[in-house]
């Protein structure tokens, strides 16, 4: 007979369309590689600001001293790029601000523009589906953010410059929290984070370098509402997850 945690976690992995993986990936070592990727990253890249910045931008360094309540503010009334324009809400982020765990997106759509919060709707669903499967839950020990704080026209990727000014919070909103590890869902995310180009499936599987924090990268719920086939992966860079978190905290624990 299956116990109740047990069947609420299969439901969920059925819902991401993996469930038959489950106890086989579950039981798999994942392997740790030996040193993080160096990687620099639009947040490192954020500092020293930028020689021109937007006309409206809070300089960066200002941003840098930034408690909560004063970087929230600064959000909502942000004008430093042009997606201020076609905005209904920003979305600052959500989740324990002391969290251990950092789940980074590329931007708000629409429901999430309407709503204020990251990953509402079906995408956000789906993204509460796959941390309930490694026991996490949103807002406990898990802070969520994206790349930029207001809605791409017609859910496009933020252009280079849009995450560019955008950044300076991500930094400030990083450097608050202390996350133990970052997860970078999709390729804008990962490569505005790592600060270099590279496919997703070349990031899968490895521990990268975030400012000193480590990262590592799946893929986006988004797609993966689209591409059935890759959300067996998606278990795996959980797991490699998971067993990265576990390694993380023993090593502050033999630290200490
Ligand atoms: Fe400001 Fe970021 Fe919104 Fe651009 S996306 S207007 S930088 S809050």
């Amino acid at each position: 007979m299956t116990d109740a945690p047990d069947q609420r976690r299969e439901d969920m992995l059925r819902e991401m369309g993996i469930s038959p993986l489950w106890r086989l990936r579950a039981a798999a070592p994942v392997a740790m590689p030996p040193a993080p990727d160096a990687g620099a990253g639009v947040l490192a890249a954020a500092e020293p600001p930028p020689a021109m910045p937007p006309a409206a931008a809070t300089p960066a360094t200002v941003i840098d001293d930034m408690d909560w309540a004063a970087l929230k503010s600064c959000v909502a009334g942000c004008t430093a790029c042009g997606l201020h324009q076609n905005r209904n809400r920003t979305v600052f982020g959500v989740g324990d601000e002391q969290a251990d765990w950092l789940f980074v997106g590329e931007g708000p759509g629409a429901d999430e523009d309407a709503q204020g919060e990251p990953f509402v709707g079906q995408a956000g669903k789906l993204l509460d589906n796959m941390l309930a499967a490694i026991d996490l839950k949103r807002g406990a020990n898990v802070y969520i953010a994206n790349i930029v704080k207001c809605r791409p026209p017609g859910n496009r990727n933020p252009q280079p410059d849009e995450a560019q000014s955008c950044a300076p919070y991500l930094k400030r909103q990083i450097a608050l929290i202390r996350p133990k590890l970052i997860v970078a869902l999709g390729k804008v995310a990962a490569v505005n984070l790592l600060g270099r180009d590279a496919s997703i499936s070349s990031l899968r599987g490895k521990i990268h370098d975030c400012n000193g924090i480590p990262l590592v990268v799946t893929y986006h719920p988004a797609y993966l509402l689209r591409t059935l086939q890759d959300k067996a992966k998606a278990w795996e860079d959980l797991c490699f997850a998971v067993e990265s978190m576990r390694r993380l905290q023993s090593a502050t624990l033999a630290a200490t």
